[in-house]
């Protein structure tokens, strides 16, 4: 168990060293500057380890209070989801022009789709092509 614990600490290492290599080389041209600060920051590391992790424990422990302290005025009056936009008429004239006939029938006198199953149109009361009176 305890190589094993050494292995993974041997692959933190190096995962750390590799990552910060990238970083600093990312911002410094130089690859000898950014290997040795990327060195520098991977024994510093590894000496605070027990200060890192235990502030990333803490930090875990306390972002959602901090979240729902800053927001606490918010959450009575906001709803969960934002209202979406009326989308409907927009659906149903996309739906009517995609599937043509099959979607409804058009009013004869106003032009107004409805449903297949409606035998006076809703919009102005004619009665539809298709219905027997
Ligand atoms: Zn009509």
């Amino acid at each position: 168990m305890a190589a094993l614990v050494q292995v993974l600490g041997t692959l933190a290492v190096l995962v750390t060293l590799s990552g910060s290599y990238r970083l600093f080389s990312f911002f410094f041209d130089d690859p000898l500057f950014s290997g040795l600060v990327a060195a520098a920051v991977t024994v510093a590391f590894m000496i605070a380890f027990p200060v890192v992790t235990t502030a990333l424990g803490l930090a875990v422990l306390v972002a959602p209070l901090v979240v729902a302290y800053r927001y606490r005025d918010r959450l009575p009056s906001t709803p969960a989801l934002p209202a979406l936009p009326d989308l409907s008429g927009l659906f149903d004239e996309g739906l009517g022009s995609s599937t043509g006939e099959t979607g409804g029938q058009r009013c004869p006198n106003c032009g107004a789709t409805n449903d297949q199953l409606n035998r006076h149109c809703d919009d102005c009361g004619a009665l539809l092509v298709g219905g027997d009176a």
